[in-house]
């Protein structure tokens, strides 16, 4: 098929294809929400795009018009054979059905340099995939990403506002974060009940901050947003740690305990995550 034709509704229609509410599946039908996540994530034709979940293939067809090469990956079985019939002719496409959750990106990317990941990603699986595609270290440049509004406000925030959170802090340990655009429930089929956000994510070359163990700094920063109005004294109780080398901790890290997680800077969790460390393996 001519990329340029493929057009969501009449491929429902063409294949009855019908629509699975726990896949979380809302297609996109407004073609300035395409070329505004294709413009988002600058692709260019040296890059290896990975989708996640591409649905009927329009999101797909704007990408192979533009990069070097894309692989997709849906869960849907149903959506295999149209996928493979719309666009198995082209040679730079490739389709892999599997739970994006399940896929070793590593084995994926191989030696490819620029390596961007775009996505209209199912609401349902939307925070463990951004984590599992930032920890495990994946050589991805960027992910521009669709996601629900709210989602993406938490991962832009900064400290003191309302929406500031661990995953706020943990996107930006990896990436600096940029919004594209809103985008609203009548850009697609069947319409979501909330607003979405397309998001991008660049990933920097190394780390925000340094930290000595960044499993620990995560296990700080979960405790503090676990009891988001607590104190940080409170908070890090759960870490069992003693009153005294607690105290000790904070004092070596220069932040008061009275602070509540929520007004701690990125590189604040760090500072105390290698304080709270190091009292602690000095035991
Ligand atoms: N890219 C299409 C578009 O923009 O119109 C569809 C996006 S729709 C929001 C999400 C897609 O992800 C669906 O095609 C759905 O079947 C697929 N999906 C859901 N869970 C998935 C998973 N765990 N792994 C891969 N794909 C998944």
């Amino acid at each position: 098929m001519d990329l340029k034709n493929i057009k969501t509704q009449e491929l429902v229609n063409k294949y009855n294809f019908k629509f699975t509410k726990s896949l979380g599946q809302n297609f996109l039908v407004d073609d300035s929400v395409l070329d505004d996540i294709i413009d988002g994530a600058e692709v260019n034709n040296e890059d290896f795009i990975i989708e996640i979940g591409p649905g009927v293939g329009t999101l797909t067809a704007q990408l192979l018009m533009k990069a070097k090469k894309v692989t997709a990956i849906e869960l849907d079985s149903d959506l295999i054979p149209i996928l493979e019939k719309e666009l198995g002719d082209h040679e730079n496409f490739n389709l892999i059905h599997k739970d994006a959750l399940k896929v070793d990106f590593n084995e994926l990317i191989g030696e490819e340099k620029n390596v961007k990941l775009v996505a209209n990603l199912p609401y349902y699986v939307t925070t463990p995939i951004i984590l599992k595609l930032l920890k495990d270290g994946y050589k991805f440049k960027s992910l521009t990403i669709m996601i629900q509004k709210e989602v993406a406000e938490r991962i832009n925030s900064e400290p003191n506002c309302k929406e500031y959170g661990a995953i706020s802090v943990l996107v930006q340990y990896y990436c600096n974060t940029s919004i594209i655009r809103r985008v609203a429930p009548t850009s697609f089929i069947p319409r979501p009940k909330v607003e979405s956000i397309v998001i991008k994510l660049d990933r920097l070359d190394k780390p925000r901050v340094e930290t000595k163990d960044v499993k620990f700094m995560f296990e700080l920063v979960r405790a503090g947003f676990n009891m988001r109005r607590k104190t940080l004294w409170n908070a890090t109780k759960a870490l069992n740690v003693s009153k005294e080398k607690s105290e000790e901790a904070f004092k070596k890290s220069g932040i008061d305990p009275k602070r509540r997680a929520e007004t701690l800077s990125v590189q604040e969790f760090a500072t105390l995550a290698d304080c709270i460390y190091d009292v602690k393996n000095n035991d």
